[in-house]
Order: C-alpha cells, then sequence, then structure tokens
C-alpha cells in the first residue's frame, strides 16, 4: 500500500523583549551566569501574581497578522498544569481556548510550486527553566524561566521533509523581517517539534499521531521527518501498529526514540489562569500596529524582480533576510540603477563567499553599502578590471578600508595610457620571437599567449581591449 505523510508543525519562538513574560526580570539571559535573571515571580514561589507584558502580546499581534491570521475581539490565558522540574510554578500559563490570532496561512515555494500551508493559530505563553543533566543530579537554570514563547502551530498540511524544511525557513525569515525574534535555533530561540503520521493515499483519516522532539537544526528536521516518516512505513508494512507517543531525535544516530505516550489535551486540566484578566483588543490598537508591518520577504522578492528587473533566483536568495536585502538596496542608491545585476553578482559571489569563510553576519561585516558601492563603480567606470577587483573586495573585506584607498596604496587602477602600454607590448614582441613568428604564420591561439604576456607584465591592470588592439597593432596588423 501506498501512504502520504501528513506534518503539522508547531514552533516556539522566544520574543525579543526587555523583560520576562509575566515579571519584571531581563529577559537577555544568553551568556549570563545561572539563575542571575530571576526573582520570586519566575522562580514560581507561592502568591506572587504575574503581569502581562504588553510588548510580547504587540509581538504575537505583530506576528499574527503578517501570517494574515484574524484578531479576535478578546484573548485570554490559560493554565497548562503538569508536573515537571522545569515548570517551577507546577503549572504553565499558555493560552489553550483563546489564542491572540486563529487562521492565517503561510506560502511555501517547494520546487517553484507555491503551496499555502494553514496556520491553526498563534499563541503566547512562558519559556520554562533550563535542567541541566549530570551523571546522577540534574541542575536547574531559572533564567530562561518567564521569558516569552510564542507558539505558531500549523495545520497538517505538510506532506514532506523539503515541505516542513520550506515552511520552517520561510516562517524564521518573517520573524526576522518583523524583528520579534532572532530565530536562532542553536541558541534555542526558534524550536521545532513535528506531529507526523502517515495515512494511505486518498484517505482522509490520519493514523495515530506522533510528535517528534529534539530537532535543533533545519537539517535536523529534513532527517527526523524522513527517518520517522520512513520507519512509520516500515511498522505497518510489518503488521505492526502505530501508537501515539512522544519520540526524540538522536542526532548523532539519525534516529528517533520513544520517550513516552503521548499525553492529552485533556491530561493537563487546563482552566482559565484566575490571575489575569482577559486581553480586550481595540481595534485601533490592531490596525496601528497592521500598519507598521515592514514589507515582507514575499512581497520584496517580487518587487525586486519588477522594480530591479533581477532574475527570481538573485531576489529570492537577497530577500531570504532583511539584512541582506536592506544592504542590496542602500547599495544600489548610491549607482546606476541598471547596475542590479552587477551589485547582485558580487553580493551572492565573492561577498557571501568570504561572510560565510569568516563566520560572519552582512550586518557585521566592515564594508558599508557605500564602500561597496564606491568600489562598483569603479569596476563599473573600468577604473578597475574584474579581475583586480577580486583583490581590492578582498582587502577591503578584511581591512575596511575604501575602494580609492585600496587601488591608490596597491597601485591597481588600470592602465588605459596607450602609450604605457605600448612600451609594454614591445617588450613582450622582443622577448617571444617565437610566439610571434607562430603568430604571423597564422596560428591564431598565439596571439592569447603573447596577450597574456602583456597583461602579466603590467600586472593585470592594462586595459585588455586596449593592449589587444596595440599589440595586433604593432605585430603588423589584421
Ligand atoms: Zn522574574
Amino acid at each position: 500500500m501506498d501512504y502520504e505523510t501528513v506534518i503539522g508543525l508547531e514552533v516556539h519562538v522566544q520574543l525579543l523583549t526587555k523583560s520576562k513574560m509575566f515579571c519584571f526580570c531581563s529577559a537577555d539571559y544568553v551568556n549570563a551566569p545561572p539563575n542571575s535573571h530571576v526573582c520570586p515571580g519566575c522562580l514560581g514561589m507561592p502568591g506572587v501574581l504575574p503581569v502581562i507584558n504588553k510588548k510580547a502580546v504587540e509581538y504575537t499581534v505583530m506576528t499574527a497578522l503578517a501570517l494574515q491570521c484574524t484578531i479576535p475581539e478578546y484573548s485570554r490565558f490559560d493554565r497548562k498544569n503538569y508536573f515537571y522540574p522545569d515548570t517551577l510554578k507546577g503549572y504553565q500559563i499558555s493560552q489553550h481556548c483563546a489564542p491572540i490570532g486563529r487562521e492565517g496561512w503561510l506560502t511555501i515555494d517547494s520546487n517553484g510550486t507555491k503551496k499555502r500551508i494553514s496556520i491553526a493559530d498563534v499563541h503566547l505563553e512562558e519559556d520554562v527553566a533550563k535542567l541541566w543533566h549530570r551523571a546522577d543530579y540534574s541542575l536547574i537554570d531559572a533564567n530562561r524561566s518567564g521569558v516569552p514563547l510564542m507558539e505558531v502551530v500549523s495545520e497538517p498540511e505538510i506532506n514532506s521533509p523539503e515541505e516542513a524544511r520550506d515552511y520552517l525557513i520561510k516562517l524564521r525569515a518573517i520573524l526576522r523581517y518583523l524583528g520579534v525574534s532572532t530565530g536562532n535555533m542553536e541558541e534555542g530561540s526558534f524550536r521545532c517539534d513535528a506531529n507526523i503520521s502517515i495515512r494511505p493515499w486518498g484517505s482522509k483519516e490520519l493514523l495515530s499521531r506522533i510528535e517528534v522532539k529534539n530537532m535543533n537544526s533545519f537539517k535536523a528536521v529534513y532527517q527526523a521527518m524522513e527517518y520517522e516518516a520512513r520507519r512509520q512505513r516500515g511498522v505497518l508494512e510489518e503488521g505492526g501498529k502505530l501508537v501515539q507517543e512522544t519520540r526524540g531525535w538522536v542526532q548523532e544516530r539519525g534516529i528517533t526514540l520513544s520517550q513516552r505516550s503521548k499525553e492529552y489535551a485533556d491530561d493537563y486540566r487546563y482552566f482559565p489562569e484566575p490571575d489575569l484578566l482577559p486581553l480586550v483588543f481595540n481595534r485601533e490598537w490592531i490596525e496601528e500596529i497592521r500598519a507598521k508591518l515592514p514589507e515582507l520577504p514575499e512581497a520584496r522578492r517580487e518587487r525586486f524582480v519588477t522594480q530591479y528587473g533581477l532574475p527570481l533566483y538573485d531576489a529570492n536568495i537577497l530577500t531570504s533576510s532583511r539584512a541582506m536585502a536592506d544592504y542590496f538596496e542602500n547599495c544600489l542608491k548610491l549607482m546606476h540603477p541598471s547596475k542590479a545585476k552587477l551589485a547582485s553578482n558580487w553580493l551572492l559571489g565573492d561577498f557571501s563567499r568570504l561572510l560565510n569563510a569568516t563566520n560572519t553576519e552582512i550586518e557585521n561585516t566592515k564594508i558599508t553599502p557605500e564602500h561597496l558601492a564606491e568600489m562598483l563603480n569603479l569596476v563599473d567606470k573600468e577604473t578597475i578590471s574584474g579581475p583586480t577587483a577580486k583583490t581590492v573586495f578582498e582587502e577591503m573585506f578584511y581591512s575596511g578600508k575604501r575602494a580609492s584607498t585600496v587601488v591608490a596604496e596597491k597601485k591597481l587602477s588600470q592602465i588605459s595610457d596607450a602609450a604605457e602600454i605600448r612600451e609594454a607590448v614591445k617588450k613582450v614582441i622582443a622577448n617571444n620571437a617565437k610566439a610571434v613568428a607562430d603568430y604571423k604564420a597564422g596560428k591564431q591561439q598565439a596571439l592569447t599567449f603573447i596577450t597574456g604576456q602583456v597583461m602579466r607584465a603590467t600586472s593585470g591592470r592594462a586595459n585588455p581591449s586596449l593592449a589587444r588592439e596595440i599589440l595586433i597593432e604593432e605585430l603588423g596588423g589584421k
């Protein structure tokens, strides 16, 4: 029997607010000593009352709007009761019945085909403490306890590991464009759990839903989904039965292992959080937020194609991060608009290569958009040749110097002075009697060799077309 894979993703996103979700502790805890960003509130002491972080609500509304969700008249927090050492209060304040956003969508582009994935809801909760397991004991760091955590829940409409990866990349790009999260998967500010099941083709009913956790990179999600779809098919083909359970992805072994039988919503005994009033949304406030939404990746990509005439491929990569797209546009402001492709080639070529090699984010590079534009204008005006530009660029990248400074210091500007080139040509002709004879005997490739010698004699700085012209003239024309 042939099966269809069905995946739903739950993405937890730490919001970039200054303080935590329900207390006044700083949410900026990465690299802080353990348990240094804590108070009676986020330590779960009895009798302490929560206070809602308005910025976190605003960021969640913003995200929900960007994902085409409806914002209801009111929203509410619920208590999710469960005992686990990382949940210091014995419950987590979350949203179960009345999330901030619902029924939206996100469009992915898988292999050139657009597909809309429905978003069930976008809701807000608090993060839990971090546990450090040692050989025979565990430690608790409560710095993360109470950090605003937004959850984006998709409908089970993702049908392959590729689509799952595309969905996550797209979602993270949107969050970064909005500036609501760093989206850093390694640091845990963007975490993904997946519900995956299979069903016979054409069937509408899902077989047992299996939740997979512990995937810490896009690659891990892709591999885990691929593994799990295969494993589930294998179980059924061998006549086995699938049970609803939670499994953990083990990166080193490339497999998922059963962790526990999956709990149902009823197990948490959700009830309205008695210490907080419901959120009632003022429509004007919602519309103010909507009006402030930045141009999102998809719209920007389309604009790059129509406004700058860039190929879709270029536009796609340039707009994959807001910082890259901003850099490109800031650079282009100082250039002729028709040179967009030249700027794109450099950004996607040498620039990206050096950024990757040095593990640098574009916003932290020493080359400013103004400096890159200046260099590209030198290339465009043929003050420096293409190959020389690569040398200049590399020097600029590491030193932060301007192109004009590097060109002057290294005497790299192109030689367009005919007399100077003619002098070099004469020397080359005198020193390469055999090649000259070959050329005169009709061997065209001898000319390529002699031209190469002229370029070498001028350290690659001779204007190539002028050099060739003078060379042919000196060789007696043809
Ligand atoms: Zn606190």
